[in-house]
């Protein structure tokens, strides 16, 4: 699928022009790979768009990458210009842009980069890029939403068939192992996580897989995610392994229902709080809230975790065509977690949830 990078780089210059910025200085990241498509790996050799106010937009690529870049979807629109080893990339960078001012660099630029850029331009000021790109990449075109669809139905499909495999008796790190194999098979691009945490485990939100064998009685947490066309996939769902206790059952429930007043809370022009306030008023009456140990909830695009963040103190208005994970869950130390997760998007008319998969307690083997 190909994206409207033309719009997404005068967009981003005038964004910069309204923020008061000399120029945003991006290296690579998902920045990079949204306003022109070309992905090349964060190296030591500087990689950088140069976006200005006026002028075309500059990338400023080591030499050996030159025919990479001119490969990229968006190399038409930009004059691409190179370094040599040998040289130094950040007076390259300098003879492009005035050296006073203000400069927006990418929030994934390595450091050592940005101290380079800070030695050259001793009179430049530095701000993160995100606070001007974050105001378009939040806000998801048909094409973006479309891949998150894709990859969200895909996400649900993996469940399904990780559930018919049966856990009991295999260890964590093989049903992760699976569980990758089902997010490629069901049709990503790439797994990228596989959260598998049963029993006491659940209780710690981002446990890594490990020896445990997964038994009758276990409440599994699975969260996982991966990749379409760069649009990224994350869901998660609470399985029991047998019969749940009642405890187990009552907890879910508690969740799913703070899930659904979360979701239910989602419309043009609610602060992103509100939907975070919504999952945690349910879970406090509960009597849980302090086990309810993160925010609601992220969003997500060409990365997992990206603006706009569901959490009190975010109150930035939810607008159209942003997406984000709704995902409360209370966890009980040495004892079980639970955590259900969709990925939603803004509607005119509220929520769509892109996640389709049961949000019932299901009972697996
Ligand atoms: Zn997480
Ligand atoms: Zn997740
Ligand atoms: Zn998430």
């Amino acid at each position: 699928m190909s994206h409207d990078h033309a719009t997404r780089l005068k967009r981003a210059a005038e964004e910069a022009a309204a923020s008061g910025l000399e120029a945003l200085l991006i290296a690579p990241s998902a920045d990079l790979l949204y306003l022109t498509g070309y992905d090349p790996p964060p190296l030591e050799r500087l990689t950088a768009l140069i976006v200005r106010p006026a002028g075309e937009p500059v990338l400023l690529v080591p030499e050996l990458e030159r025919p990479r870049a001119l490969n990229s979807p968006g190399a038409d629109l930009l004059d691409i210009r190179s370094w040599r080893d040998g040289e130094d990339p950040y007076e390259a960078v300098r003879r492009i842009v005035s050296a006073a001012g203000t400069y927006g660099v990418a929030d994934r630029m390595w450091a050592s980069h940005l101290l380079g850029l800070e030695g050259t331009l001793p009179g430049a000021r530095f701000l993160p890029a995100s606070r001007t790109l974050s105001r378009l990449r939040a806000r998801k075109d048909e094409s973006e939403v479309a891949l998150l669809a894709r990859a969200a139905r895909s996400a649900d499909e993996a469940f399904r068939r990780i559930c018919r495999e049966g856990l009991e008796g295999r260890a964590e790190e093989d049903v992760a192992r699976s569980l990758a194999r089902h997010i490629t098979e069901s049709g990503h691009d790439a797994a990228a996580f596989t959260i598998v945490a049963s029993g006491p485990n659940g209780a710690s939100p981002h446990h890594e897989p490990g020896s445990r064998g997964i038994r009758e009685g276990d409440a599994v947490v699975l969260d996982f995610g991966g990749r379409v066309g760069g649009y990224c996939s994350d869901v998660s769902r609470t399985v029991c392994v047998g019969t749940p206790t009642e405890e187990l059952r009552e907890v879910h429930e508690i969740v799913r229902e703070a899930q659904q007043a979360a979701f239910a809370a989602v419309r043009p022009g609610v602060p992103a709080e509100e939907v975070d306030a919504a999952a945690r008023g349910v879970i406090d009456d509960a009597g849980y809230g302090d086990a309810f140990l993160h925010r609601t909830g992220h969003g997500i695009g060409l990365e997992e975790h990206e603006d706009p963040y569901l959490v009190a103190g975010n109150a930035e208005p939810l607008e159209v065509g942003m997406c984000f994970s709704i995902e409360p869950g209370i966890y009980l130390e040495g004892r079980f977690g639970v955590r259900i997760e969709d990925i939603v998007t803004v509607t005119p008319d509220g929520g769509l949830r892109l996640n389709s998969a049961n949000r019932e307690l299901a009972s697996v083997m």
